[in-house]
């Protein structure tokens, strides 16, 4: 039996597949490893369905298989384990992704200064401004400077969320 007692793999994974795919999971942990028809008898569904979402398993690294072929038919069958320690790998990895690009939009919130428009509250930086010569397109008021402090520290916030959750 596989160990799925980590809640932000079990988190990740039924992000990944909802809780009809997580239904799946456990019974492939409880399992260690199974095929795709005898995975569709025990839940009642069709392979076809449970096909899919072993495929999503698959892409998101927490599930893997092996096949083996029959020597005399030549009838391929694939055998499903899942693997926890991927997907926690995959989590991590997926943590970084996002980290970087908030700190990415972080930098170009500094970097940068803004302008809003009083009646849409549509956001342009100084070039976007600059080409519209400080009046909205949509609604031809002049261009207000906009102080994105409150932006900046929403990005924080978040940066901080996500870093707290790769550590804990
Ligand atoms: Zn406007």
């Amino acid at each position: 039996m596989v160990s799925l007692n980590d809640p932000k793999v079990k988190a990740y994974i039924e992000e990944t597949v909802g809780p009809e795919g997580m239904r799946l999971v456990d019974l492939l942990a409880a399992k260690e490893e199974a095929t795709d028809s005898e995975l569709a008898e025990a839940l009642g569904e069709k392979p076809s369905h449970i096909r899919k979402i072993l495929y999503d398993l698959y892409e998101a690294r927490i599930a893997e298989y092996h096949k083996e072929k029959d020597k005399e038919t030549g009838w391929l069958t694939f055998y499903w384990h899942i693997t926890p320690d991927h997907a926690r790998y995959a989590l991590a990895q997926k943590h970084k992704r996002e980290i970087g690009k908030l700190e990415a939009m972080l930098r170009y919130e500094q970097e940068h200064d803004f302008f809003i428009c009083p009646s849409g509250r549509e956001r342009f930086d100084f070039s976007a401004a600059t080409e519209q010569n400080f009046h909205c397109p949509e609604h031809g008021d002049i261009l207000q400077a906009h102080d994105n402090q409150s932006e900046i520290q929403h990005i924080r916030a978040r940066i901080q969320e996500l870093k707290r959750a790769a550590e804990g």
